[in-house]
């Protein structure tokens, strides 16, 4: 079986982030989440952390070369025969560009794009009750008020600085704008596969198995 490379992308607050680290566990695939990524990048105390802190805070798009150089490394150094799954990434049509070439690059050919579709008016709401833990990066999409702790791991649980809903809403602006574009871009290249998001989390779930086909999924 070709290594299987997955996208998942759609607005934010759609669960992509918790579909990813289901699916990366269910299929055995390393999971590449950008939004880690920068999270842990805006941590540094030199100007480029502080710079990238801004962007964060703000709900903007890290410039693309520092993402690019990000995923370009992150692949070179997995063997070719591991497939991965991509949460938040590519986020614009640069992006998208480019990586074509680093997929191209690194021999990575089978591809699928999951696009979870999500209706607004749930999103803001969604994205202000989950919290997530700052050891394992688990996602609660909706964890009772008290509960502090990961139940796996024990790390503190925390609520993210951009989950505030002044700066949802500029997210999903910048979203709109700069992210859903790409479902066209993908559509043209016949690799774009729909999935309704307003459903539970295990219906969603069971939705992407199903169109990512048996012969991708030797434990479906
Ligand atoms: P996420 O956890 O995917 O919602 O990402 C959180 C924040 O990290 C975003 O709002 C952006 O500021 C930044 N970020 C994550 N992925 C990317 C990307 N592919 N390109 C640019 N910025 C990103």
């Amino acid at each position: 079986m070709k290594s299987l490379n997955i996208i998942l992308f759609g607005p934010p607050g759609t669960g992509k982030g918790t579909q990813a680290q289901k699916l990366a566990h269910r299929l055995g695939l390393e999971y590449i989440a950008t939004g880690d990524f920068v999270r842990d990048f805006a941590k540094k105390n030199d100007k480029l952390g502080k710079e990238v802190k801004k962007y964060l805070d703000s709900g903007e798009l890290v410039p693309n070369e520092i993402i690019n150089d990000y995923i370009r490394k992150k692949l070179n150094k997995l063997p070719k025969s591991s497939g991965v799954i991509f949460d938040g990434f590519p986020r614009n049509r640069k992006q998208a560009e480019d990586f074509k070439k680093i997929l191209q690059d690194t021999k990575r050919n089978n591809l699928k794009v999951i696009y979870i579709k999500s209706s607004e008016k749930a999103l803001v709401e969604r994205l202000s009750n989950r919290k997530i833990c700052k050891e394992c990066k688990k996602i609660f999409p909706n964890p009772p008020a008290d509960m502090k702790k990961c139940p796996q791991c024990r790390g503190k649980l925390f609520i993210r600085n951009d989950d505030r809903p002044m700066v949802v809403r500029q997210r999903l602006h910048i979203y709109n704008i700069r992210t859903k574009p790409l479902v066209d871009y993908y559509k043209e290249e016949g690799k774009l596969v729909e999935i309704n998001g307003d459903q539970p989390i295990e219906e969603v779930f069971e939705e992407i198995l199903s169109k990512i086909g048996k012969d991708n999924c030797s434990k479906c």
